[in-house]
């Protein structure tokens, strides 16, 4: 019996693996991953160093205790090259192998900058654990002492809560951004500021509305130079500016692509029997061709379980619902929806303060609720906002943001 095969370990491949293994415990599942195929909870990468936590202690799970308990074969370190779709085989170098179905859930590639300066190549970016253990290296070496210099290129959420949990574990860090505010892509300016302020009060220096453009050796340190004519020196520089779908596999099949590996309401790609999940995948999200990229745990989830159904025979849509991403700044806890890029346009925040707390709700066009961001937040307020996604906004409402 042909085998079914996933490529890719991440959260997106192995949530697969185990929704599928729920419903059918027997047919053949091969997973291969070019990395050591060990099971980590990647959001733990950006709040693992307040807490002290080296790279191998992330990983709860070996490869080998994650094929036993998923009755699978799990190929570690064994990056597939290339798949053809007619004759439904995967290659690896010169092997190759036959697949009843396959699902790509090769994840996504961070964005790099093109920087001038022979200290460019210096700049690293966390997005993997094995890429957190170079990191934790590197930021312990000696020569740091217990406060290493770290700059971070990006304050969108990832650079953000590097930043917070870096400057939660002693060092002196930088966060540069083109614009005017920390997570201005995803946040009300309102709930930004009061970010700004609360990363400002635990020392983190923030450098917006420029951008790094050389990046130099200097000595034993990096020599840092912003297109606003200032510079300074740094030990080391985190690039958090983003990561773009990997299209790498999927557009040498010739399978339809767009920002991600283009799937339908169930999750299948343009070719029959290949499929795609996770941060690689674009999403079908409503019946009149509207795509999105979600590259957040809750969506893995749910389209992990859907997934499953369809690959053991019962084609289920992935039913995608709003889910709040809480953004682990622990200075200033923040849970948001951003709103969906189709309704941003002629959509405005509308923001709140009630005592320390800031809300801020999206109200599309059409005056109807498609996003919020809230901080401090918690549990009940997650819930009531959430509940009120799609509603319309009040007659009486509160100061624009
Ligand atoms: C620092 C950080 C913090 C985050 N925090 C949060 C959070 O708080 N909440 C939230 O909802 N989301 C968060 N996210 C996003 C979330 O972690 C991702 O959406 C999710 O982990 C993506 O899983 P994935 O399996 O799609 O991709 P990945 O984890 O990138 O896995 C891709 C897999 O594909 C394999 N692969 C790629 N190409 C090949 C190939 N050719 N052959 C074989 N294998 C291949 C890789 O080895 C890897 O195993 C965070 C992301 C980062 C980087």
């Amino acid at each position: 019996m042909k085998p079914i095969v996933i490529i890719g370990a991440g959260m997106a491949g192995f949530t697969v693996a185990r929704e599928l293994r729920k419903l059918d415990k027997e047919t053949p599942l091969v997973l291969l991953t070019s990395d050591s195929g060990g099971f980590y909870s990647k959001p733990m990468l950006s709040n693992a160093f307040a807490q002290n936590k080296q790279a191998a202690q992330l990983v709860t799970q070996s490869a080998e205790q994650m094929a036993a308990q998923l009755n699978a074969e799990i190929r570690s370190t064994t990056p597939v090259d290339a798949i053809d779709t007619t004759k439904k085989t995967i290659t690896i170098g010169e092997v190759a192998l036959d697949y009843a179905k396959l699902v790509l859930a090769v994840g996504a590639q961070p964005i790099r900058l093109t920087i001038e300066g022979d200290g460019a190549d210096q700049v690293m970016s966390v997005n993997h654990v094995a890429d957190y253990a170079r990191f934790r290296d590197l930021v312990a070496l000696p020569k740091h002492g217990a406060s290493a210099r770290v700059t971070i290129l990006g304050a969108g959420l990832i650079g953000c809560e590097f930043a917070d949990d870096l400057s939660g574990a002693g060092h002196a860090v930088t966060l540069i951004d083109p614009s005017p505010l920390p997570l201005a892509a995803l946040a009300a300016p309102a709930l930004s500021r009061g970010l700004h302020a609360a990363l400002t009060s635990r020392g983190i220096v923030l450098k917006l509305s420029t951008t790094a453009s050389r990046i130099d050796r200097s000595g034993d340190s990096l020599q840092v130079s912003l297109a606003d004519g200032s510079s300074f020196e740094t030990d080391i520089v985190l690039s958090a500016v983003g990561l773009r779908p990997d299209l790498r596999l999927a557009q040498a099949a010739g399978l339809a692509t767009g920002r991600g590996i283009l799937i339908d309401a169930n999750g299948q790609t343009s070719a029959p029997d290949v499929y795609a999940v996770g941060d690689c995948a674009e999403y079908t999200v409503d019946g009149n061709g509207g795509t999105r990229i979600l590259p957040y745990i809750a969506p893995i989830m749910t389209a992990g379980r859907a997934l499953a159904r369809t690959l053991t025979g019962t084609p289920t849509a992935i039913e995608l619902k709003d889910a709040p991403v809480i953004v682990k700044t622990p200075s200033y806890p923040i849970a948001l929806v951003p709103p969906p890029l189709h309704a941003v346009a002629g959509g405005a925040w509308q923001s709140e303060e009630i005592g320390e707390r800031t809300i801020c709700r999206f109200y599309d066009a059409q005056g109807v609720m498609a996003g919020f961001c809230v901080a401090p937040q918690d549990a009940a307020i997650r819930a009531s906002l959430l509940a009120a996604m799609g509603s319309p906004a009040p007659a009486q409402e509160a100061s624009a943001a």
